[in-house]
């Protein structure tokens, strides 16, 4: 008995080390994935639901390591989270999305207007200089303000309300967008987010799932809609993948979603042709 408990202990402890091993060569890659190319932003349509016209895009962050392919950004942004990495790479995602708008809103004359919505961890919105330096960012990049959105969790913002509503009046102050991201995950009621000083609300995939099911979640979804329109804020669809889904959302008054139904993120240069022969300027 004793010889076997040790064996199990042995397994289990050359696991261990082999998942830290592991860890470690991934956060090595992380700190040069920067600086050789490894990282792209992709972009995601996001759809008004009466025209079925683009409006704007999600960027949302890939990284095609040089031997494991393409890692999934919920893989590596915790560990870019842990390591304090995620300020360089956020900072640079936000340059990269504020640039990739000023230049469709240029090259794409229909479509002025565009704008482009990044997602923000609550890291970097309790990081010391963040509001100076999305300025700059904007600055640089030329990207007006008024059509830059930011995106952070529900969960993240109940968590460190005190800490973070005055950097959200920051950021309002320059003229930018606040969108909750996910919402119906975490266990804010829309009732407490109202103190918030946000403009958009988006719906998570798992209530979009379920609107189509006649259970009590559909209800739920479009008592949060309204809720959310009658409290002034836009409302956002996300994970919208069949034409029926689509229906019932429209009939609830969302006017904005994104999806598989119309696309799956994509890069910049595939984004660009969508944005060319989109039929629906
Ligand atoms: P998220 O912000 O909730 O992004 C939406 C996710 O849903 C994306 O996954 C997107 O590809 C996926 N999606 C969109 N439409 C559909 C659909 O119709 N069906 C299904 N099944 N999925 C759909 P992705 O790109 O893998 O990103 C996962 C998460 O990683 C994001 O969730 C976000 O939390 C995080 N993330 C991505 N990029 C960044 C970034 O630049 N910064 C930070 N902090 N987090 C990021
Ligand atoms: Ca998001
Ligand atoms: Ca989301
Ligand atoms: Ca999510």
């Amino acid at each position: 008995a004793k010889a076997g408990g040790k064996a199990c202990y042995m397994v289990f402890d050359q696991t261990m080390h082999r998942h830290a091993l592991e860890r470690l060569q991934l956060e090595n890659d992380l700190r040069r994935a920067i600086d050789d190319h490894q990282l792209q932003v992709y972009y995601q349509p996001i759809i008004a639901t009466d025209t079925g016209r683009i409006t704007g895009f999600e960027a949302l962050l890939r990284w095609q390591h040089p031997e494991r392919g393409m890692i999934p950004p919920n893989y590596f942004i915790p560990i870019a989270e842990e390591t304090g990495l995620i300020q360089v790479i956020g900072q640079w995602v936000l340059r990269e999305a504020c640039q990739r708008a000023k230049l469709w809103q240029l090259t794409f004359p229909q479509s002025p207007s565009l704008f482009m919505s990044v997602n923000l961890s609550i890291h970097q919105l309790t990081y010391p200089n963040l509001v100076e330096i999305i300025a700059d960012i904007l600055t640089e990049t030329g990207c007006d303000p008024r059509y830059l959105k930011l995106e952070i969790t529900e969960s993240a913002i109940a968590q460190k309300a005190e800490t973070v509503i005055p950097i959200l009046e920051q950021l309002t102050a320059l003229g930018i967008q606040l969108c909750i991201d996910d919402f119906g995950t975490g266990y804010s009621s829309l009732s407490r987010l109202y103190y918030f000083p946000i403009t958009t609300l988006k719906v998570d995939r798992s209530f979009v799932a379920a609107i189509t099911q006649s259970n009590g979640t559909a209800k739920i979804a479009s008592a949060i809609i309204n809720l959310a329109h009658s409290l002034g804020l836009e409302v956002i669809a996300e994970g919208v993948e069949t034409e029926q889904q689509l229906a019932i959302l429209r009939s609830w008054g969302c006017q904005l979603a994104q999806g598989y139904h119309w696309a799956k993120p994509e890069n910049s240069q595939d984004t660009e042709a969508l944005l060319a022969s989109s039929p629906c300027w």
